[in-house]
């Protein structure tokens, strides 16, 4: 397997979307940092993400360039680079097609969130921060967004006599 497919099948991508380059870059600290470039193929056509929107090939307006931090791979920080596009759909207008790989406004791409997330449980988020080389300010903003996430999944709305206890949580509906 050539490194194309082998990143192609570990980022899960599909198309439209495809590998466009694998280079390493010098961080500017004597450390290198590996970056990815994804594109999509020539005249690809997506679906307008307007919630229940039935266009379904809307044709590309322009691209905005945006990068992700990624899982470490082997030592390397990692990134992914996508100009992402933008859409004009009949209905709606122009729209940015979200990433499949990110969560929309978000800095870091999915996978990285659910490490991050499962790695907060066991570390303190500055010990965290000090090990991957990352801001704590980012990863807190980042596990805030789960945290309010879980929040609204649930409802506290049955406390003890006391008040202080969560005697029974249900899903929200
Ligand atoms: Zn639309």
């Amino acid at each position: 397997m050539d490194t194309s497919r082998l990143f192609t099948a570990a980022l899960q991508l599909q198309e439209p979307w495809r590998l466009e380059s694998v280079d390493f870059r010098d961080a500017g600290d004597g450390r290198r940092e590996l970056h990815i470039t994804i594109g999509f193929e020539a005249g690809a056509r997506f679906r307008c993400p307007e919630a229940g929107c039935g266009q379904a090939a809307c044709p590309v307006h322009d691209r905005r360039e945006r990068v992700w931090r990624h899982l470490n791979i082997f030592q390397y920080k990692a990134f992914i680079h996508a100009g992402m596009p933008r859409v004009m759909c009949p209905e709606h207008g122009v729209r940015t097609v979200p990433a499949p790989w990110a969560r929309p406004g978000s800095g870091f791409t999915l996978l990285f969130e659910a490490w991050a997330v499962e790695m907060a449980r066991h570390l303190l988020v500055s010990t965290l921060a000090e090990q991957i080389d990352e801001t704590d300010t980012r990863l807190w903003r980042l596990i805030a967004h789960y945290v309010d996430e879980a929040r609204r999944l649930e409802d506290y709305c049955v406390l003890s006599s006391r008040g202080l206890l969560f005697v029974q949580c249900f899903p929200a509906v």
